[in-house]
């Protein structure tokens, strides 16, 4: 039960279900966030679950270069970048169960078939995975007032059709004003510059041919929707005109909420849903977020992002929390991406111009040694580093390789045979044969050494954030690393987790991903600090020196 002592057990909760028509990528994702935000400003206790169709159990095995980054729960769940979204715009924890996948839903009752739950019982889509997909949605609702369900895909894919099935029964189960179905389509222009609303209708007639009936139709489309055009999609797709809103590219995904406000869409939400506002004051309600977002960035800054992956998706957590740091510190941070494959026979002039230098997690061979290089050029050329995860231990290599004197110093991910495996396997992976869900997840906390960088950063002798790999420090490195100068400033259970060069303006790596926990309004510590170092360290740095 919920814990706020202002919840309305009267309301109950209302379901704000999401489709997206014509193709993916529409932002659809960003535009169903926004609405939560919308409501979050109305004092409504918002959550988020996100479908994805797809047969895996979870995001965990899947190539972010397909998919995008792999973003990781506080309860070590690996999930669908759409969660992060939610995450970051809702300011809330999302947990596994947050995301529904059709493997998740396909092995429970495939499993309860095998131990004779349905004992008797043919098991079919129907009522068996409907009901298994209702009962979750229903789980992860449990508490709030208003939860967000985004069906992952276009309305008329095959894998969608049993989340669209469940989705009606639910719909028919509850009050109707309990449900607000939203479909997000795109309004292409035509050759002529006309609005075209084709695309729509044949999306709509798709989701009514399945007895939907959407009660808001989003339109994406570059500018706002024209009235003849809003006119034409509400006689056609059968919805009022005022259920017709316009969703029109910004600059700055952040910007959306203030966006789709100035269409009306949150009130037009708030009376389907038949619930009141509950800010004390709506003229101040959206203005905590309005002024994060649109924060004057006087100062501008590019950082390099040396990855291997040329999908800024793949990385998006990292984006995001960049800017963040850049909200925070009135900073306008343009973040390049580099090849890491490209700078390991020496071409790091790509480095040159760069204010400060970020490496990536990451996993296999292809671009580590281009990583490496990219953490030599800034420990040897005094530029702000941080090191994620894989970015930490490539800092450790570096380390090792340049200034301890272990010229094959590597980590046994990547070289197995490697004479010095400063970088090894955890104790309790050695036996570990499954790839999904396997690794060293979620949230762990941080023992934070006094005096340190990562103390003045955190300002805390602790911190909580989130992780997601399979090697660590070497511990019978650690001894000669240190004395050769490098700092292991924070620690969890005698794993090393922060890394730092007290010689150098504003070096650190991390084992964990702090990315994972940087919102708006509350950008990550050890972000800033890299902006920060940024400001600080001249433009034009003298080599730092480092101990012999
Ligand atoms: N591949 C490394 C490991 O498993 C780093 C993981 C990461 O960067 N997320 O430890």
């Amino acid at each position: 039960m919920p814990t706020d002592p202002d919840y309305d057990p009267t309301l109950g909760n209302k379901f704000i279900f999401v489709t997206g028509g014509v193709m993916s990528g529409l932002g659809k994702g960003i535009t169903a966030a926004s609405v939560g935000r919308l409501l979050k400003n109305a004092g409504f206790d918002v959550t988020a679950v996100k479908i994805d169709p797809y047969l895996n159990v979870d995001a965990g095995t899947m190539n972010p270069f397909q998919h995008g980054e792999v973003f990781v729960l506080k309860d070590g769940g690996e999930v669908d970048l759409d969660l992060g979204n939610y995450e970051r715009f809702l300011d809330e924890d999302m947990t596994s169960d947050h995301n529904i996948t059709t493997g998740k839903v396909y092995k429970q009752v495939i499993e309860a078939e095998r131990a004779g739950d349905y004992l008797g019982k043919t098991v079919q889509i129907i009522p068996h995975i409907t009901d298994d997909i209702k009962r979750r949605i229903r789980e992860a609702a449990h508490g709030t007032d208003v939860c967000i369900v985004e069906v992952g895909g276009t309305v008329g894919d095959i894998e969608g059709m049993q989340y669209l099935e469940a989705l009606r029964q639910f719909a028919h189960e509850q009050d109707d004003d309990d449900i607000l179905f939203t479909h997000v389509t795109l309004v292409p222009y035509s050759k002529n510059g006309e609005q075209k609303t084709k695309p729509t209708q044949h999306s709509v007639k798709e989701l009514r041919s399945i007895g939907l009936q959407p009660d808001v139709i989003v339109g994406r489309c570059e500018d706002r929707l024209d009235a003849k055009t809003r006119e034409k999609i509400a006689l056609f797709c059968d919805v009022p005109i005022d259920a017709v809103f316009s969703n029109p590219d910004v600059d700055d995904i952040y910007h959306v909420p203030l966006m789709v406000e100035e269409e009306g869409l949150d009130e037009y939400v708030m009376e389907s849903l038949n619930i009141a506002d509950r800010a004390l004051d709506p003229d101040e309600r959206q203005n905590e977020w309005r002024q994060t977002v649109t924060q004057e960035r006087a100062k501008e800054c590019e950082i390099a992002l040396v990855g291997k992956y040329e999908l800024e998706d793949a990385y998006l957590s990292i984006y995001e929390a960049l800017k963040h740091a850049g909200l925070e510190t009135g900073t306008r941070v343009n973040t390049k991406w580099i090849h890491s494959e490209t700078l390991a026979d020496g071409h790091d002039g790509q480095l040159a111009d760069v204010d400060g230098i970020v490496v990536p997690g990451g996993f296999g061979t292809r671009g580590t040694e281009g990583k490496i290089e990219a953490v030599r050029y800034a420990r040897e050329n005094g530029v702000p580093y941080l090191g994620l995860c894989l970015g930490f231990q490539m800092a450790v290599i570096e380390y090792a390789r340049n200034v301890l004197g272990l010229p094959e110093a590597h980590s046994t991910e990547i070289e197995e045979e490697t004479p010095d495996p400063v970088i090894d396997i955890l104790p309790e992976q050695y036996d570990v044969e499954d790839l999904g869900g396997t690794m060293r997840l979620g949230d762990h906390s941080t023992e934070i050494k006094p005096d340190t960088l990562a103390h003045e950063l955190y300002e805390s002798d602790e911190c909580i954030e989130r992780h997601r790999h399979r090697y660590e420090v070497n511990p019978e490195y650690i001894d000669r690393l240190e004395e050769a100068g490098l700092v292991f400033s924070g620690v969890s259970n005698n794993r090393m987790e922060v890394v730092e060069l007290p010689e150098h303006p504003f070096f650190i790596g991390t084992q964990f991903h702090p990315e994972f926990r940087s919102r708006p309004g509350s950008a990550s510590p050890p972000f800033v600090g890299l902006i920060e170092a940024v400001h600080t360290t001249s433009s034009d740095p003298e080599p730092v020196h480092t101990p012999e």
